[in-house]
């Protein structure tokens, strides 16, 4: 991974106005996972390729990691591979998720500014050029926000805007709505990236938490080019629970709160028994109460000790301090 590609990335960074000048050919890198994007392949690098050779000044490479496909994916990116010195190949040895999968790229990646990208070209590729003007002014990250999300679903809409709202109001670190992976990000801060330590790694939340100058720009998603999504409700629910619990510790402190809110309750309860008992004599009949107040309460219990062991076994795989990826194999053009 020392040994760099071109020969730009690392003295283009160099410079006045922190590596933008002009008229040096800064190296961008387009940080693509593929898994099981067999369909897609050919019209990503028809689609991309000529986008990336029309933006004035630049050198580009596209850092395709290979994340663990099923089909025929790495022998398509190889393909691509050995007809343009310009793409490399990351192939990992298994799947282990776009999170991973976008790490080894960045990882991988020498560029002076580095763009993360799906490999359905549902972001636009016109947009990379608006991203790269932008850090040319002199941003270091620029964020790609999703203007309308019409191609998703109602659901999908809903339950994105949901997880925004919560995710911004109980974590430490806010992550802007609507802006996915898609953005550029100068070589700046992909060091400072590189510098987090977590396994489990929720992007989106990293990126935000790493700072620096930020630009928006807006754009349209579009529907997938082949292939179908590969995050199911499941997925994405647990990716959800990823980001609100890599984030801060509101979920684990609340039930403090709701410990101490209901012993509250439960006094003065018990001070209303024992005052109507001395006024209005014993009565037997209480099943119904009792069993709501033992239901509830059960219930919330045991939904506190949920979130504990959401954070335990998040704990628990942290510290066995296992690397985030595999790789199995890089494949440049020349070296074999
Ligand atoms: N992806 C990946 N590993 C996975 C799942 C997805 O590398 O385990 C890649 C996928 O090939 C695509 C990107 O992540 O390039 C986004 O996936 P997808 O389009 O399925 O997500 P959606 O756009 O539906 O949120
Ligand atoms: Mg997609």
């Amino acid at each position: 991974m020392s040994e760099y590609f071109g020969g730009v990335g690392v003295d283009a960074t160099v410079g006045t106005d922190g590596g933008r000048s002009s008229g040096a050919h800064d190296l961008v890198s387009l940080v693509v996972p593929f898994y099981n994007e067999a369909d897609g392949i050919e019209t990503f690098f028809r689609e991309v390729t000529p986008v990336l050779e029309r933006i004035p000044g630049i050198d580009y490479e596209i850092v395709c990691v290979n994340d663990g496909s099923a089909d025929s994916t790495l022998e398509r990116l190889l393909a691509v591979c050995a007809d343009n010195p310009r793409v490399r190949v990351v192939d990992l040895s298994r799947n282990f998720g776009k999170e991973a999968a976008l790490t080894a790229g960045i990882d991988e990646a020498q560029g002076a500014a580095v763009i993360p990208f799906d490999a359905d070209l549902q972001d636009p590729p016109e947009a990379i050029a608006r991203l790269v003007q932008r850090w040319r002014e002199g941003f270091d990250v620029v964020l790609a926000k999703r203007a309308e999300r019409n191609t998703d679903t109602y659901m999908k809409r809903g339950t994105a805007a949901l997880f925004y709202r919560v995710h911004n109001a109980i974590s430490e670190t806010t992550i802007p709505e609507n802006a996915g992976d898609f953005r550029l990000m100068s070589r700046q801060v992909v060091d400072a990236l590189k510098q987090l330590p977590e396994n489990r790694r929720f992007m989106k939340g990293l990126f935000s938490w790493v700072g620096f100058r930020t630009a928006q720009i807006e754009y349209e998603r579009l529907p997938r080019t082949a292939g179908e999504t590969k995050f199911s409700a499941w997925k994405l629910w647990n990716f959800a629970l990823e980001g609100l619990t890599s984030f801060g510790t509101w979920p684990l402190r609340v039930w403090t709160y709701i410990g101490g809110g209901t012993a509250l309750f439960a006094i003065a309860y018990a001070i209303y028994l024992a005052l109507r008992t001395m006024i209005r004599g014993v009565d037997v009949p209480g099943y119904a109460s009792i069993i709501t107040a033992v239901l509830f309460l059960g219930g919330t219990q045991l939904i506190g000790i949920g979130v504990i062991g959401e954070y335990i076994g998040r704990i628990y795989m942290e510290s066995k301090r296992r690397p985030v990826y595999i790789v199995r194999r890089v494949y440049r053009q020349g070296a074999s």
